[in-house]
């Protein structure tokens, strides 16, 4: 066995999809697959799968005459990495799921378990748009807006596994109310289906994201008020990040990222306008797509492997 036999068994666990792969430790990944979340069958199937798949891929490894050394698993909601525990997802369903020592008990190897965003963020961070960088914020704008803090290639957990949720940074105390119960949140206004809603709440046709984007561009005012009102939530929200952590780059990805300089011209402006002494970061799209989960939580599973090591 040579070390470039070497592959890492990778989980990025959405609520619609899985996304698995073998990834070597440079980061190449050798071997992809998805398969249905199904979240609708509950969490205990939905851990029975992600427990197959990840056996299934190791068995594949070794059938390729690769070795597969350890595996990391990514998962949305509140994570307790340390516990190796799922401990809360509103769009999985888990509630305290000790994944880490399950998968660990089924593969027989060192695993890692950790939030989506976060292991995206480290992605980005190490081998993405934000790769010269030794200070990232990633902002990942879908449904919802999460963001990781990543410095030297680790990503802040939070004492309680919660680090990173700027969706719900308050930017508009008289605004819609957030998914979280309260008004006014980042999340709530700038998120893809917030901008979508709004949209719709003000003109009576559904759009998406990046059809109001498009309507915009093309010059129609309505899609223009709504598009400008969420990239100046946004900005709101990245100065805010920006005063606390001081990044070289900040790295926006998701859904909403999509839309370009559409976004980045006039948030980029706008976020300017809101610096005063601080230095203002390099604004720049993610370059991995949605491979970034799965390749993060294969670093992190390589991170534990060389702790557990020394
Ligand atoms: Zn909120």
């Amino acid at each position: 066995m040579t070390p470039g036999d070497e592959v890492v068994v990778a989980l990025d666990v959405g609520g619609t999809g899985m996304k698995c792969a073998l990834v070597r430790p440079d980061g190449a990944t050798v071997h992809a697959e998805r398969h249905a979340t199904d979240a609708a069958r509950g969490p205990e199937a939905v851990v029975g799968t992600i427990l197959d798949v990840a056996e299934g891929l190791a068995g594949k490894a070794r059938a390729d005459g690769r070795t597969p050394v350890a595996c990391g698993i990514a998962v949305p909601g509140v994570v307790d990495e340390a516990r190796g525990v799922a401990v809360w997802s509103a769009n999985v369903g888990f509630r305290d799921v000790h994944l880490r020592d399950l998968a660990r008990e089924r593969l027989g190897l060192p695993t890692a378990l950790g939030h989506d965003v976060r292991v995206g963020g480290l992605a980005e961070a190490r081998l993405g748009a934000g790769r010269d960088a030794g200070h990232v914020l990633f902002v990942a704008i879908g449904t919802g807006i999460a963001a990781a803090h990543v410095v030297d290639g680790s990503a802040a957990v939070g004492a309680h596994g919660a680090a990173g949720e700027i969706g719900h940074i308050l930017v508009r105390p008289d605004g819609p109310r957030c998914g979280c119960g309260r008004p006014g949140c980042l999340e709530a206004l700038a998120s893809a289906s917030a901008i979508g809603r709004r949209y719709a709440e003000l003109s009576g046709a559904p759009a998406t994201a990046a059809e109001v984007a498009d309507r915009a561009a093309a010059g129609e005012p309505l899609a223009g008020r709504v598009w400008g009102e969420a990239v100046e939530a946004l900005a709101d929200g990245l100065a805010t990040g920006q005063a606390l952590f001081d990044v070289a780059t900040i790295v926006i990805g998701g859904g909403l990222a999509q839309a370009g300089p559409r976004l980045f011209d006039p948030l980029g402006t706008a976020l300017r306008e809101r610096l005063t002494f601080h230095r203002e970061p390099r604004l720049v799209a993610a370059a991995l797509g949605d491979e970034a989960g799965c390749l993060g939580a294969a670093l992190l599973a390589l991170d534990t492997l060389a702790k557990e090591s020394r």
